[in-house]
């Protein structure tokens, strides 16, 4: 049986009707950018969210970067980051000039708050969670820290729709959520597509002003901004996946339910969540230390995995810049070494479920 690490036909079969017709109605309407489809989509969304507005964005990096920008944190400014997120939430901090401070993760693959404090320098301004994989951090005692110091925190949920912590929604426990739609997150839109959920009404009509050239008013230009828009086929394409978000959810709760229950292997590890997350399994990550042998060994029972990710930001060739030598983050360099993300995707067949647990069982 052939299983690829993830499978985008599955999750538009699911609901292919509701997509073409919704994409026809679009093409057919004769407006294209920012419209009644974005705004519909941006109100839906926050509610979802739990959050007050929703700006529709073109990127999860755009989300991320204008955040950094409209928080006024830049050039000697300094951001907090765990050391194993995905690269693009460390450059939304450096696109603005601003550095990147990393902490090493907890046993959970998030944000460790033990490990901030002792990185606060008076040249501190933010947070910058991300909730890796779908899982949430420890956004209580995360919270009382950037209180404590005065400190913004923003959160890259860029895998986490619908993840909660203590039953509060990612997205909403700082000053920014920053979501990203690209087709393979778990509200994935046809292309790329992003948002910012917010509760400051006037940060959110910043968002909407910065967005669109800086405009508010056609041509008539209040700051220097970006062209960030949101198409109307993007919004009404994700506003038909996240009337099914509950459901999709669920079977991704499902599957991964079933991998932690049904995978057994002393060679590896499963992972977990903190007390009082929820995960929504944008992937499900494994920890081996004999990784390699075992990606050669699903490859030849045709599994398909991935590795999220091979280099930390702090060791990539882009921030060579930084100075940071390997070594410098363990934790963070032994997950890189030691993670691998097995199939996990709406639409997955118990068969297929039972052929990755069923192998990676009979690995040894
Ligand atoms: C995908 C992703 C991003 C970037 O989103 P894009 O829409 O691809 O720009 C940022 N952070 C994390 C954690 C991601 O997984």
């Amino acid at each position: 049986m052939k299983i690829m690490p993830n499978r985008m036909d599955r999750g538009f079969e699911m609901y292919q009707k509701e997509f073409e017709a919704k994409a026809l109605e679009v093409l057919r309407s004769g407006w294209y950018v920012l419209g009644k489809e974005v705004s519909a989509f941006e109100e839906e969304f926050a509610a979802y969210i739990g959050g007050k507005y929703c700006v529709g964005l073109a990127s999860g990096l755009d989300a991320l970067w204008i955040a950094f920008r409209l928080l006024r944190i830049g050039v000697g400014d300094e951001v907090i980051v765990q050391g194993n997120t995905y690269i693009a939430s460390v450059m939304g901090v450096t696109m603005n000039g601003a550095t990147p401070v990393f902490a090493e993760p907890d046993e959970h693959f998030g944000m460790d708050p033990e490990k901030i404090e002792p990185l606060i320098t008076d040249r501190t301004k933010a947070i910058l969670v991300t909730h890796l994989y779908g899982m949430a951090s420890r956004m209580d005692e995360i919270v009382a820290i950037c209180k404590k110091h005065n400190l913004k925190l923003v959160e890259d949920c860029a895998q986490s729709h619908g993840a909660s912590f203590k039953g509060q929604m990612t997205g909403t426990f700082g000053d920014v959520g920053c979501f990203s739609f690209y087709p393979s997150k778990n509200l994935g839109a046809f292309g790329d597509a992003g948002a910012v959920v917010v509760n400051d009404e006037s940060l959110a009509k910043e968002f909407k002003v910065f967005r669109n050239y800086g405009s508010e008013k056609r041509y008539y230009n209040k700051v220097v901004g970006a062209n960030s828009r949101l198409d109307e086929i993007q919004a009404g394409l994700l506003r038909v996946r996240l009337s099914h978000m509950n459901e999709l959810t669920e079977e991704k709760q499902k599957i991964a339910a079933r991998y932690s229950k049904e995978i057994e292997n002393p060679l590896i590890k499963l992972p977990t969540l903190v007390s009082g997350a929820t995960g929504v399994w944008h992937q499900y990550v494994l920890r081996c230390e004999e990784r390699d042998r075992l990606i050669e060994y699903l490859n030849k029972k045709e599994i398909g995995t991935i590795i999220h990710y091979p280099i930390p930001p702090h060791l990539a060739e882009a921030y060579a810049y930084l100075g940071h030598r390997e070594g410098f983050l363990p934790i963070t360099e032994h997950l890189a070494k030691t993670v691998l993300s097995i199939p996990m995707y709406n639409g997955m067949t118990e068969d297929e479920q039972s052929y990755v647990i069923e192998s990676i069982n009979n690995f040894h």
